[in-house]
């Protein structure tokens, strides 16, 4: 293990660890790198990496990643599979290395608003400050905004022994959302989100949006998600929630790199407008009355597309309502036969599905 590693280990008293360690190989394969050799295994994250061993006195696992933040994901991500795939009563995980004790989670901030205007008639952007903001520029475009009930003062989420995350139950749970960082500038220690305004039931997200107010304290987790990809062309598709990935991805760009985008919104008001160092084409799709998720004006924009015209070596990103998503997931893979390296496709979220459930497919 490399010498700037930061490292944690726990031996697990378990039952069948041979057995838990086939089933945790074989999940894990589906999403990242594994590699097997007899009673271990060596799991690659892509952030850190994790080596579990089945030993007659159970699994052992030693974690390993260049960062706090990433430490703490790998943590979380073993022992929460463990947990889930262990037979019999459920085995204690103790943490011992890097990062014991630690209560705050390293991916955690606590955020106070200090502005918020309207950028369009529906969407919001809204500056927050924070402390130690380095490490959300770098790993992830994303972040997961935790709201506190209405009225209440905040009870945030602390880490438990066993590497999970222990959130706040009954009258204080949290509801979260995730949002793109637009902008980040760990010197002035603020960062700004732009949220889009839409009709629905709870809304927290969109609500926050609506009513911040300086001084109003929300909690924020990550950075986490996908990140700028790296290609000489980029086609880059998506609907207002996606502009802000967008454009920072545009942003991110150098100057040899060429960029097209296909994005749809509501009205010409709400257009948004992009700026990239390299060479950059926009398709822009208003939607013109239609409720958003409905028009379907993403995949027919794609499909008509001449990709060989967009340029060399071209990676295509998605970021739009689960509809538009599976429409264009399935486009890409099975008309245009684009290789899974070189396309990312998200659904942002759901037409009648509050948060996390847009990306729970049926
Ligand atoms: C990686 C990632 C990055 C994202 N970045 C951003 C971002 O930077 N800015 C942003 O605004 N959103 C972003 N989103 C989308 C955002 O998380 C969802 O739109 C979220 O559901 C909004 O939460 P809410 O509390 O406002 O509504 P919810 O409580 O989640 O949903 C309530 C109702 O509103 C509907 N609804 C949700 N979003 C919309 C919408 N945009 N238009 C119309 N109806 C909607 C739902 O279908 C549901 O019926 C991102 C999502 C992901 C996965």
């Amino acid at each position: 293990m490399g010498a700037a590693m930061l490292l944690a280990r726990s031996t697990i008293e378990v039952e069948g660890a041979a057995e838990l360690l086939d089933r945790l190989c074989d999940h894990f394969a589906e999403h990242g790198a594994v590699e097997r050799d007899g009673a271990c295994g060596r799991i690659d994250f892509g952030y850190g990496q994790a080596r579990l061993s089945a030993l007659p006195a159970g699994l052992e696992a030693e974690v390993e990643a260049r960062d706090p933040t990433y430490l703490a994901y790998v943590k979380m991500g073993v022992a929460e599979h463990v947990l889930e795939m262990a037979r019999g009563p459920a085995p204690v995980i103790r943490w011992q290395g890097d990062g014991d004790g630690l209560v705050v989670p390293p991916f955690f901030r606590e955020m106070r608003v200090v502005s918020s205007h309207r950028l369009s008639p529906h969407m919001q952007r809204v500056r927050l400050s924070g402390a130690d903001l380095q490490r959300f520029a770098v790993g992830g475009l994303h972040v997961r905004l935790l709201f506190p009930p209405q009225g209440r003062a905040p009870v945030w989420p602390t880490l438990a022994e066993d590497g999970r995350i222990l959130w706040p139950q009954g009258p204080d749970a949290l509801d979260n959302r995730v949002y793109t960082l637009r902008h980040i500038d760990p010197q002035a220690g603020h960062v700004d989100i732009d949220i889009v305004l839409h009709e629905g039931e709870a809304t927290p997200g969109s609500r926050f949006a609506l009513q911040a107010a300086p001084g109003d304290v929300v909690g924020m987790t990550g950075p986490g998600g996908g990140d700028v990809p790296e290609a000489q062309t980029l086609l880059l598709v998506g609907d207002e929630t996606a502009h802000p990935a967008i454009a920072r991805i545009l942003e991110a760009l150098p100057a040899t790199a060429r960029a097209h985008v296909v994005a749809e919104f509501d009205g010409p008001d709400d257009a948004p407008r992009f700026a990239c160092a390299g060479e950059m084409s926009v398709t822009l799709l208003p939607r013109n009355g239609l409720p958003a998720g409905t028009a379907g004006l993403l995949p027919r924009a794609v499909e008509a597309l001449d990709f060989a015209a967009l340029g060399p070596s071209l990676f295509v990103w998605v970021g739009c309502e689960f509809s538009d998503f599976v429409a264009l997931r399935r486009h890409l893979r099975k008309d245009r036969r684009i290789a899974k390296k070189d396309h990312l496709a998200v659904a942002y979220w759901r037409r009648h599905h509050a948060g996390d459930d847009a990306r729970h497919e049926d």
